[in-house]
């Protein structure tokens, strides 16, 4: 019996689960991971606060997991200099969770979204999985936003949620605050539009974050994480910060108690040490840079990346580049963006080591 030969719902025949390939290599840069474990005193202070919550393991958690949106409305403040309340934000098992229920509230049979491809696979296949039209907007060839084409799009499609992935996975490319403006104002001037602006790299980014856009745009949901900048992606948390309002409307589609008082005390912990796992951010973005120039300097090309990884290319045999770059002990990504690769950046050692491997299947070739 095949998956296929199963009564599951037309959309989601013939289509594979979401993952990469989870190989034993000696370096692995090929799932955006941030390579530093979290700090001894950061791991001491999770203890402390997950043997708290065991002790009330009997009782549900709270449900509507107020000290940790306070605080993660306090890091956002923080961070953006843009005032956000706790009435703002929501949070969920992972980036992921938080736009299925995006999607369970705004999306679903009869509806569509639509997202500039190539970019984060996960936005097709939370459509598809909550029953939604997923449709593909171009970018130009540098992968930036085509906004005239996107105008073009929004009208004739009128999707009813729109997807701007900034820094973009697997591209890296950052979308200019004018043209989420624009983007914005085009989608509504078709019919109310939920714009998301998943912002899951935006830590590593050059630019400023697009949080602030928030204001006046009540449509507007910006989603975030704790996988990557964090270095907590075995923690699952994800969140939004939004109007009130569209904060109220995912309750209506949330399990109830869905983040667990472990998740939530983790969590919590982490944010305490915000200033100590931002210092890695920092770090990461200038092995980035670096793994950027000595790319082009291979003669390679590589976009811009405001993101912890870089894509870079471009070969006439994708999968041959990817199996050679493996045979040398370094797995990295191929997205099946034509031409491109993606490289996670590691700690200085495993990117000196992607980047001699290049340096060898390029002399080869
Ligand atoms: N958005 C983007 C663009 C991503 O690349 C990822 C993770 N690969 C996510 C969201 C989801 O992250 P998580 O569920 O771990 O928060």
């Amino acid at each position: 019996m095949q998956i296929d030969d199963l009564p599951i719902r037309d959309e989601l025949k013939g289509k594979s689960p979401y993952g990469a390939p989870q190989l034993d290599v000696p370096v692995l840069l090929n799932t955006n991971e941030n390579p530093y474990p979290l700090p001894e005193d950061l791991v001491a202070r999770i203890s402390e606060r997950v043997a708290e919550a065991a002790r009330n393991l009997n009782r549900y958690p709270d449900r509507d997991a107020v000290e940790l949106r306070t605080a993660l409305a306090a890091y956002l403040s923080r961070s953006t200099g843009h005032a956000v309340s706790r009435e703002q934000v929501w949070a969920a098992n992972g980036s992921n969770e938080i736009i299925q229920q995006l999607m369970q509230t705004f999306a679903g049979p009869g509806r569509s979204a639509f997202g500039f491809s190539p970019t984060y696979q996960m936005h097709d296949l939370i459509s598809r999985g909550t029953g939604t039209t997923w449709i593909e907007g171009p970018r130009n060839p540098d992968f930036t936003i085509d906004e005239a084409a996107a105008a073009t799009a929004l009208r004739e499609q009128r999707p009813d949620v729109l997807f701007i992935c900034s820094p973009n996975n697997p591209t890296g490319t950052a979308v200019d605050r004018g043209t989420v403006e624009r983007l914005y104002d085009a989608a509504q001037a078709v019919k109310p539009t939920l714009v998301i602006v998943d912002e899951a790299y935006t830590e590593f980014s050059h630019r400023p974050s697009l949080l602030p856009l928030l204001d006046g745009r009540p449509l507007l949901v910006v989603t975030r994480t704790m996988s990557k900048a964090f270095g907590a992606a075995g923690l699952r948390l994800g969140y939004l910060a939004a109007d009130p309002a569209v904060v109220d409307a995912v309750q209506l589609v949330r399990l109830p108690y869905h983040l667990s008082s472990v998740t939530q005390a983790t969590a919590l912990a982490a944010l305490e040490f915000t200033d100590v796992l931002l210092g890695y951010v920092d770090r990461l973005k200038g092995e980035r840079d670096r793994i950027v120039t000595e790319l082009r300097a291979m003669g390679l090309d590589v976009t811009d990346s405001d993101a912890n990884f870089v894509q870079f290319g471009v070969f006439a045999d994708t999968r041959a580049v990817w199996q050679a770059i493996l045979d040398r002990g370094v797995l990295v990504r191929d997205n099946g963006v034509p031409g491109r690769l993606r490289v996670t950046a590691g700690t200085p050692e495993e990117n000196d080591a992607f980047l001699d491997a290049v340096r060898s299947v390029l002399k080869e070739s």
